[in-house]
């Protein structure tokens, strides 16, 4: 297929996908009780797809009764781990069915490029569902080391109602990595997605159903957070919030469950990445080609965007001027066209919003090397072509605070020292990047890095395997790996007298 006949494909397919915009609560798709609707706006030429119910503290009161009753039922929670798995994986091969559908959705939602809907979205998302499905009959309970006429067992208990509260950027990615560990040990689940884009929650729920997952087990709520959103947070039934999205808004949530039920609060949020370029870096081309992916791809709205690039001084120069020309293979285009690799900015907002900081960069006092512009690739579209800001300082706003879009700032440094400050000196703590030949300047600078990832000689690296998180104000709690188990279950000491 060539890439006009590709791009055709995804345009026919746009105009005759059908689009559900409901909730779905106890099994069924239903409006919300109030009436009310919000249209749901594609980025990529500013078109009405829908039309979503608003969600209101009506729905939250609703789908968590649904939930409690579902789980005090024992329907779903009562499931062998072994039976629980093998549902989870029939959703997970009736999404791999409905791949492109779900890529679709996903682009004309959000923006992204339709090759990365499918190869990184839609793969993160079964890898994330079959891996933890996979784990669930193999992670054992404990014994304690009692005297002979004591047995202690240390048990995984379900925590009851999950309620997850999921972000934009990579919608159904992120509601994945709490949907499986949560469902596999064996809660009931209310979700809300993002406003700026429920489609592929919403889809997702169907989907489930048909695997076999029970009614009450899995409700979606789309609508917004100051609504739907905080009357999950301040639910008195729901046991557990976990959240992915901004540290303003973690914040907020944290102060709701203390001000209601103390329900646990785990929060996954914001960054300000530092990605470390030393001058005996291993290949300086590699590393120009990974700082410019690690800004642009996802139209740079990624919670670790390296943000930061800080490149030692004598290599400065050089370095700036290769970033220059591998910024030009990031130029923005229609996402349906699979060539594209960078899309729409999520919505008019957001494209403001990081318009909004490229101003400020200069007014700062920093150089624009290039982009930063607006460009008008589809009539009503947000589109923004990627920046580089050299001559930074780590006081500027553009330094500290995250645009979450395609603006980078270089900052230069002299020696490990400096650049281990300036990249500790942040108020986020997420992930950080080093490259260099220098074995142990590796591990010394990855060990005082203040980041719940580091990559070495990379930038991005990691899988299910691996926790994913945050120090300081970027979080707490890991999503991914064993250890996302933690949050989805209470440790219960069980002592019995022989
Ligand atoms: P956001 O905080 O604005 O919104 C996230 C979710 O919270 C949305 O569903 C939103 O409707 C809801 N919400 C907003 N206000 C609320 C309120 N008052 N009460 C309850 N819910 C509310 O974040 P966003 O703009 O959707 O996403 C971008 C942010 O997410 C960035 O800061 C990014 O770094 C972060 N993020 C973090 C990770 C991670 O794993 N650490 C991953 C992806 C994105």
């Amino acid at each position: 297929m060539t890439t006009d006949q590709n791009l055709h494909y995804w345009q026919s397919f746009a105009e005759t996908v059908s689009i559900e915009g409901r909730a779905f609560i106890d099994g069924r798709y239903q409006d919300a009780e109030s009436g009310e609707v919000f249209d749901c706006i594609s980025p990529i030429d500013g078109r009405v797809l829908c039309q979503v119910a608003s969600s209101g503290e009506s729905e939250a009161n609703r789908a968590v009764a649904a939930a409690r009753a579902s789980y005090v039922s024992g329907v779903w929670a009562d499931k062998s781990p072994a039976e629980r798995k093998e549902i989870l994986f029939r959703f997970a091969d009736l999404i791999e069915a409905n791949q492109e559908e779900l890529a679709l959705l996903e682009t004309l939602d959000m923006g992204k490029p339709i090759s990365d809907s499918l190869g990184v979205d839609v793969n993160g998302t079964l890898r994330a569902l079959r891996w933890t499905a996979e784990a669930i009959d193999k992670v054992y309970d404990e014994l304690a080391t009692t005297s002979h006429d004591q047995l202690g067992m240390v048990t995984r208990n379900p925590v009851g109602v999950v309620a997850a509260i999921v972000p934009w950027n990579f919608p159904m990615l992120m509601a994945m990595w709490k949907l499986a560990p949560a469902l596999a040990m064996g809660n009931s689940v209310v979700l809300k997605p993002s406003e700026k884009s429920p489609l592929t929650a919403i889809k997702l729920a169907r989907l489930a159903q048909q695997a076999g997952i029970p009614d009450g087990v899995l409700n979606i709520l789309p609508g917004f957070g100051h609504s739907v959103g905080a009357a999950l947070a301040k639910h008195d039934d729901v046991n557990t919030l976990v959240f992915t999205g901004s540290t303003g808004v973690a914040k907020r949530l944290m102060i709701m469950a203390g001000e209601t039920n103390m329900k646990r609060v785990w929060a996954e949020a914001g960054g300000k990445s530092a990605n470390i370029v030393f001058a005996d870096a291993p290949d300086l081309d590699e590393a120009v080609e990974a700082a410019a992916s690690a800004i642009c791809f996802n139209q740079g709205e990624v919670c670790t965007a390296g943000s930061r690039l800080l490149v030692q001084d004598n290599i400065a120069d050089e370095f700036i001027e290769k970033l220059q020309t591998a910024f030009q293979a990031w130029k923005p285009g229609n996402p349906l066209n699979p060539a594209t690799t960078i899309g729409a900015m999520v919505d008019d907002i957001q494209m403001k919003q990081v318009l909004g900081y490229v101003e400020k960069g200069s007014a700062e006092g920093a150089t624009l090397r290039c982009g930063g512009e607006q460009l008008d690739i589809e009539p009503n579209g947000y589109y923004v072509q990627p920046a580089i800001f050299e001559n930074v300082t780590n006081d500027m706003a553009i330094a500290r605070e995250e645009i979450f879009g395609p603006v980078l700032s270089v900052i230069r440094f002299k020696d490990e020292e400096e650049a281990l400050a300036i990249a500790n000196d942040s108020i986020y703590g997420l992930a950080a990047g080093l490259w260099t030949s220098d074995l142990s300047r590796a591990h010394r600078v990855a060990r005082k890095l203040e980041a719940g990832s580091v990559w070495v000689n990379q930038y991005d690296g990691g899988d299910m395997t691996a926790p994913f998180g945050g120090f300081k104000q970027s979080g707490n709690g890991r999503d991914k790996s064993l250890h996302a188990l933690d949050k989805y279950t209470e440790l219960k000491a069980t002592w019995m007298k022989i």
